[in-house]
This record gives structure tokens, C-alpha cells and sequence, in this order.
């Protein structure tokens, strides 16, 4: 049994990709490869430059906190949180801190883990910029100021969750909020998603409701991977617990992550915490949130995962694994989506991308996007099968060949020569001339000889291969029983 119970709060920072512009500047917001090709003077706050929020980065906040089931504030304003680093330019980061989001109430996420449902509290939410990026080299460091700027959204748990597990299933969970919502791409390989990781150990035989029970929390910074945040935790809890069970007590601190050598590293202590001396911003006037707007914005809620799983279950009658693979990733259940409005089979298009798509995926490493295969082509490689135009197991090879050479189903159904002949009028009068050359044959098949396989051969052999062996078995039985 152990001992020690972890709390863990999260701070979740989510790059809003899905804006046009940044969020107080007119400098699109959209990753560049070359440094410092994307900043207007706002961003590198040239002197009588003046900020202007973009709507459509606090409608999507907005959106967000609903989402979250936040309440919504009245007034929507900004801060100044004041300190000096070279990936700031203007020598404060503009946030929201007094007033965050939730006006009063906080929020609560239900995510899924191991098929339970867990809640954790949302503390709040609130959008801020990005800082700059910072590459280091060995004796130098590069500033690229195409990051200054971009809307971020923060994201502050309640300490509700106790394993990486558990961290991990609700960053998973929120990841596909935002992609859902169509707030963020939420890609961590690109850095739009960034953690700090609060965690402490309490008795686990304690109230976990009363904070005094708590223990004392480090912060891990800047954790920018869900692995990363699963190792840190991991780390974390093992230094923890060796310094409690040594009679030793865990100081306030601040940690960083270390990827290369697998741990956290001490980066500074609380006590000598940064007094940012806020101040509100003011160059954005305090603007109000009308009623209407907040309904719009609520009504304009896409669906989400969880709603696309219950359909699929539901009214699609796939099986809760199936439907959560297919959620898993945004651009996997459009794909699906597209395929069931392309008049494909629930069923059949699940068992397409679970079994085959997505292995083809993993394995060439390529997105659904990139798949040459469009859904529509998916739903007609169907049909064909469905039609017994071609069999099952060659509809597999055609469906490699269509992602390998790029070529319309019909046309690699064309080159392989693989058209399965299902047609009666054509099957049949062949049947009936095989029968009539070999008069003989029925008589031994009626008394018993098995003469049947040699008639389905003889059909193969005249239709190379591609008769319908069901139908040219069962024309057979009714053209023998008519004799
Ligand atoms: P700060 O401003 O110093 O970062 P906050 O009060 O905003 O502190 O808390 C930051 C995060 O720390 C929140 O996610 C919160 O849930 C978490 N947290 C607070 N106390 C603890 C604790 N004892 N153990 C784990 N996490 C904690
Ligand atoms: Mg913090």
C-alpha cells in the first residue's frame, strides 16, 4: 500500500492557431520556418505602436470556457505582467490575471480514463500572447520574434489529478477540445501545446477536500510533450517520496524538465518568487461582452468527440473501442464523417479505417489528409464489394495500390483485371453451354459422383478467374435441378 496520495495541478498553455492574425497585432498568425519573417511593429512594440484585440481570439476563448462550463465575464479586459527577458520585446507579457475568464464559477472537464469517468476542477482560463522563441546554441542564442504574439490560451487545473495517467488522459482530452472546437491544431510536435506540471504528496489516508492536508507542490516549467509530462510526473513522485520517506521535507521550487537525462532540475525557489506587478492594460480598453454575442458563440459550439463517440455508438452501432479510435484524432472521424455522408456503410467504414486505414497510416507515416485515398474513393472501393464486383480480399490490394500509385479505384481495378463478373445474364448462359457439353457428367452427379468443382472450373477457366464463385455455384444448382 502506498503512503502518499499525489495532487497535481496543471497549467496548460494552448497556442490558438486557428485565428487569422495574431492577438494584438495585424502579423498573421501562422508558423514560419525562416526567423523574424512574420512580426509587425505591435510585436516588437516599436514606440507608438497600439495593440488591437482580435474578436476572434476572445470569441474563441469564449468558446473555450463554455466548453469548460465556465461563466463568462461581463467585461473583458487586459494586464500587464511586468518582466524583462529577451523573448519579450515590450518588457511585459499582456494577460489576464485578476480577471480571468470563470467570473465566479469555475469550471469542471470530465474526461475518460480506462472507461471511468474523472473531473477535475477548472481553476481558470485566459488568453494572453506568446513570447518570442529562443534557439540555443553553444556560445550564441537566436531570437525568432515570429512566435511574439500569437494567442495562447492558459489553461489553470485545481490539483484534481493524481498519476500521469490521469495527466495525461485529461491532456488528451483537452487537446481534443481545441481541435474539435476548431480553436487549435493543439499540436505538441509544434509546440502549440506547453505544460507546467504542479505536484506535491499528501497522506493518503487524509481528506484530500481539506487543502491543509496538502503537501508542499514543486512546479516543473515549460514541459512541452505529453510524454514529457508523464516522465516528469513519474520523476517527480520518486524524488518526492525518497525525501518524505527519509524524514526530509520537499521545498517550494521551482523545477525545470530535463528531456536528455530523464529528470527534474532545480531551477529556482519560490521565496525568491518574481514580483510582476500587474497593472491593468492601458492601452485596450475594458470592453464589454454582450448577451447576444455569448449566445451566439454558444450556439456556434461544434460537435465535439464525446457527442461524435455517442453517435457513432448510438446510432451507428459501433462498439466503444472502435468509436473512441476513430474520435481519437479530428481529422480521422472528418474522414469517417465524410465517408457516411458519401452514403458509405457505419459499420464497413469503421472496419475499413480501424483495420486497415490507420495501420497504413501508421506505417507510412503519413496524415489522412495525405491519403490518396478520399473518402468518396473509399465509399466506391466499398460498393464495388457490395455489388460483388470485386471480393473482399481484392478490394485490400486494390486499396494499396490506389494509395501507392495514386490512381482512381476503378482505373487500378481496370490495369489489375480483377473485375469479378456477378452478372446473370452473362453467367448464365455460360453455365447452361458447360452443361449441355457435358450431358454425361450430370447423370454421375445425380448418382452421387462430385462433378460439381469440375463445372465451377470450367466456368474459371472460360471467365480467366473473375466469375462470382457464389453465383456461378448457385446458377449451377438451379440449371442442373431443371434437367
Ligand atoms: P502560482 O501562481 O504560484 O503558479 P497557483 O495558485 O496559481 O500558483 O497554482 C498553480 C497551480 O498549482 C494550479 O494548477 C494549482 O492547482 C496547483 N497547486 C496548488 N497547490 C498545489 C499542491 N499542493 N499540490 C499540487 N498542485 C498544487
Ligand atoms: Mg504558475
Amino acid at each position: 500500500m502506498t503512503k502518499y496520495k499525489a495532487l497535481i495541478g496543471l497549467e496548460m498553455h494552448c497556442e490558438v492557431s486557428e485565428t487569422k492574425t495574431k492577438v494584438f497585432s495585424a502579423a498573421e498568425n501562422s508558423y514560419k520556418e525562416t526567423p523574424n519573417c512574420n512580426v509587425s511593429p505591435v510585436d516588437m512594440a516599436f514606440p507608438g505602436t497600439l495593440p488591437v484585440v482580435n474578436k476572434e481570439a476572445v470569441r474563441m476563448a469564449l468558446m473555450a470556457s463554455m466548453i469548460l462550463k465556465c461563466s463568462q465575464p461581463e467585461y473583458f479586459y487586459f494586464e500587464r505582467k511586468n518582466y524583462y527577458y529577451p523573448d519579450l520585446p515590450k518588457g511585459f507579457q499582456t494577460t489576464q490575471e485578476t480577471k480571468p475568464i470563470p467570473s465566479g464559477i469555475y469550471g469542471e472537464v470530465e474526461y475518460e480514463l480506462d472507461g471511468e469517468i474523472k473531473k477535475v476542477r477548472v481553476n481558470n482560463l485566459h488568453l494572453e500572447e506568446d513570447a518570442a522563441s529562443l534557439d540555443h546554441y553553444s556560445r550564441t542564442s537566436n531570437i525568432d520574434y515570429n512566435r511574439a504574439g500569437v494567442p495562447l490560451l492558459e489553461l489553470v487545473t485545481e490539483p484534481d489529478l493524481h498519476s500521469a495517467d490521469e495527466a495525461v488522459a485529461f491532456l488528451e482530452h483537452m487537446r481534443s477540445i481545441y481541435q474539435y472546437a476548431g480553436i487549435s491544431e493543439a499540436d505538441s510536435k509544434k509546440g502549440q501545446i506547453r505544460c507546467d506540471v504542479n505536484i506535491s504528496l499528501m497522506d493518503a489516508s487524509k481528506d484530500e477536500k481539506d487543502s491543509s492536508n496538502w503537501g508542499t507542490r514543486t512546479e516543473i516549467k515549460n514541459v512541452n510533450s505529453f510524454g514529457g509530462v508523464r516522465d516528469a510526473i513519474n520523476y517527480e513522485i520518486e524524488r518526492q517520496t525518497e525525501i518524505l520517506e527519509n524524514g526530509g521535507v520537499v521545498e517550494q521550487e521551482t523545477r525545470r524538465w530535463d528531456e536528455e537525462s530523464g529528470t527534474t532540475i532545480y531551477m529556482r525557489s519560490k521565496v525568491d518568487a518574481i514580483d510582476y506587478k500587474y497593472f491593468v492594460e492601458p492601452n485596450i480598453p475594458k470592453f464589454k461582452i454582450s448577451q447576444e454575442w455569448l449566445d451566439e458563440i454558444r450556439a456556434s459550439i461544434p460537435e465535439l468527440a464525446m457527442d461524435r463517440k455517442k453517435k457513432y455508438i448510438e446510432e451507428y452501432g459501433l462498439s466503444d473501442y472502435d468509436a473512441k479510435i476513430i474520435v481519437k484524432d479530428k481529422k480521422i472521424s472528418d474522414y469517417y464523417e465524410e465517408a457516411i455522408v458519401a452514403g458509405g456503410n457505419p459499420k464497413g467504414a469503421a472496419n475499413w479505417l480501424t483495420s486497415i486505414i490507420l495501420g497504413h497510416l501508421n506505417k507510412t507515416e503519413i496524415e489522412i489528409t495525405d491519403l490518396y485515398l478520399t473518402p468518396t474513393m473509399l465509399v466506391e472501393l466499398m460498393k464495388m464489394v457490395e455489388d460483388g464486383k470485386i471480393s473482399s480480399k481484392q478490394s485490400k490490394d486494390v486499396f494499396y495500390k490506389v494509395c501507392e500509385e495514386k490512381k482512381e479505384p476503378k482505373a487500378v481495378v481496370k490495369a489489375l483485371g480483377i473485375t469479378k463478373i456477378s452478372d446473370e445474364n452473362i453467367l448464365r448462359p455460360m453455365v447452361i453451354e458447360v452443361l449441355e457439353a457435358h450431358l454425361d457428367l450430370i447423370e454421375e452427379h445425380r448418382k452421387g459422383r462430385n462433378v460439381f468443382d469440375f463445372f465451377v472450373g470450367q466456368i474459371m477457366k472460360q471467365t480467366r478467374g473473375q466469375a462470382d464463385p457464389t453465383l456461378t455455384a448457385k446458377l449451377l444448382n438451379e440449371e442442373i435441378s431443371k434437367r
